[in-house]
């Protein structure tokens, strides 16, 4: 008879070896709702109270933000009033009489605006500033991969990772969706191309309200965990996040429905300033948007519909992107500058150097970004090399915005110059003190004195302790010649920075045979 393994053996050997990959985390963390019910923590405070006591008003909420972003100043008014009709009803919402007593419609927010303009920044300081988890995303990964409604659905378990698996706590997070201008379609091409439109309505389901499952049904590790459910307490677990009350806020450039706004405006012949005689801005024409105009674009109205809350962001110009730099609270200047510190540098901003990389940032047109990458580009030489130099401040100076690299070759070469002079005069003073104890006058001459600096700079040796080293035979060296030959003055030439014994030997050997002769 051979032997047929048991089943329920091999059931739980299965099991055993799951759970132990799990419990290493090799395959994903386990969500604290995960945990069985016996096993659960208490609830946290710092986030449940927050919840239900959130108390800001939109003043507060606008000035709070004032601190990090600059300009967009319809945006932050828009978003604080939004926000906090948005958290006063879900404290409400905790409270079930006062709850019944009214409807509700979400205020999802539609913001229109070019790329590197602070939206993303004014999203995550409010979340951040609320307490709630916010993630961001582009929907375009939805649409690439055609239509998957279970993708948009991993908008929600990805909020609650970010949640650290606090189901409750993401049930108030904050979605933000990119480039959701690229998931509109031109309404020729409606009823053909139905991966937008999919998408669109994937969105649609999360943002109105829907139960998302926390275990994604495509995903085999999430199946897994179903099984050892079954294994440890008889049943699968199906945990759900609700979605109600979500906030969306989505965004886009929005480039695509000008031309829509802008013909509907010449039709009324609105699309004109007649004060100045020249066309609206393009964010002055976004300004003009109407449901219809989306619809014209591309979004189905019930999506549209959604969007209650719409505001544009502008541009930013080089004024714009100098106070950034000076006045915003997490600007990348301020980044840069305690990167420096950490080096016990000290980097001191001047005026002209913050216009100058306003300028420069302005030229690549892509909004705030332009002052990372200048700002990366003036700044590495510098992280670079004055860690290792005696440099321990500098001037962010138009002079050196413009050119960073001659401004480093220049201070660096200033910090050469200066320490030359400390050192010759360490030179000297080695060389008193050698006369003073020995009674010789020793004597670096001009060649062997510049050989010796490089040889101090390239080492970043000490002078005084490197001579002492150096010419540690010379006091007993040269009193042995005093006895055969006297003579009191030494001169050291270049040989002597490397091989000082062979010339003090050499020396020696001249005192006797002139002794003898
Ligand atoms: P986007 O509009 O594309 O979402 P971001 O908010 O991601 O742009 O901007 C990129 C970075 O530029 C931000 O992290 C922030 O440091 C800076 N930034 C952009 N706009 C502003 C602004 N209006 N005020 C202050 N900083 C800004």
């Amino acid at each position: 008879m051979t032997d047929t393994p048991e089943p329920e053996k091999t059931q739980k050997e299965m099991f055993e070896a799951l759970k132990k990959m799990l419990d290493q985390g090799l395959a994903f963390k386990m969500p604290q709702t995960e945990k069985a019910e016996e096993e659960k923590e208490p609830e946290s405070p710092s986030h449940r109270d927050k919840q239900l006591h959130f108390d800001l008003k939109p003043k507060e909420v606008k000035k709070h933000l004032d601190r990090f972003v600059i300009k967009q100043e319809d945006a932050k008014r828009v978003l604080a009033t939004a926000v906090c009709d948005h958290y006063n009803h879900v404290r409400l919402s905790r409270e079930p009489e006062k709850a019944a007593s009214y409807i509700y419609s979400k205020q999802n927010v539609l913001i229109l605006g070019p790329t590197g303009v602070g939206k993303t920044h004014l999203v995550r300081h409010l979340a951040e500033l609320i307490g709630v988890p916010f993630i961001k995303a582009d929907a375009t990964k939805f649409s690439e991969t055609g239509y998957a409604g279970g993708d948009v659905e991993d908008l929600i378990r990805d909020l609650v990772e970010k949640a650290g698996g606090d189901i409750e706590l993401a049930q108030y997070g904050i979605v933000y969706l990119d480039e959701i201008d690229k998931i509109a379609i031109p309404s020729e091409t409606f009823g053909r191309d139905v991966s937008g439109s999919g998408v669109q309505r994937g969105l649609l389901k999360i943002m109105e309200e829907t139960d998302v499952p926390l275990r994604n049904p495509q995903d085999i590790q999430s199946q897994l965990q179903s099984m050892m459910d079954l294994q440890r307490k008889g049943r699968v677990e199906k945990p759900m996040i609700n979605t109600k009350h979500i906030l969306f806020i989505v965004s886009g450039s929005f480039d695509g429905i000008v031309p829509v706004i802008e013909k509907r405006l010449k039709a009324s012949e609105i699309g004109f300033n007649p004060a100045v005689n020249e066309p609206l801005s393009t964010a002055n024409v976004l300004r003009m948007a109407k449901t219809d105009d989306f619809k014209k674009f591309g979004f189905e109205s019930e999506f549209i519909g959604r969007l209650p809350v719409r505001v544009v962001c502008d541009p930013l110009n080089e004024e714009d992107l100098y106070q950034i730099l000076g006045s915003s609270e997490d600007s990348v200047l301020k980044q840069h500058i305690a990167s420096f510190q950490a080096y016990g540098i000290e980097l001191q901003p001047e005026d002209s150097g913050l216009w100058e990389i306003a300028k420069e940032a302005a030229k690549e047109k892509t909004g705030a970004r332009g002052l990372f990458s200048v700002c990366e580009r003036i700044f590495r030489g510098f992280k670079y090399e004055l860690p290792s130099s005696q440099i321990r401040t500098f001037q962010l100076s138009s002079e050196m915005v413009k050119a960073p690299e001659d401004y480093l070759r220049k201070l660096l070469a200033a910090e050469h110059a200066g320490q030359r002079a400390q050192f010759i005069e360490e030179i000297h003073a080695f060389e008193n003190r050698f006369k003073e104890k020995t009674g010789f006058e020793i004597h670096f001459n001009d060649p062997a004195r510049e050989y010796l600096l490089e040889k101090l700079w390239k080492e970043g040796a000490e002078p005084t302790s490197f001579l002492e080293q150096l010419l540690s035979n010379y006091a007993y060296g040269l009193r042995l010649i005093q006895q055969k030959a006297p003579r009191d003055q030494f001169i050291l030439p270049v040989e002597t920075v490397d091989n000082p014994n062979s010339l003090l030997d050499q020396w020696i050997k001249e005192a006797y045979e002139q002794n003898q002769g």
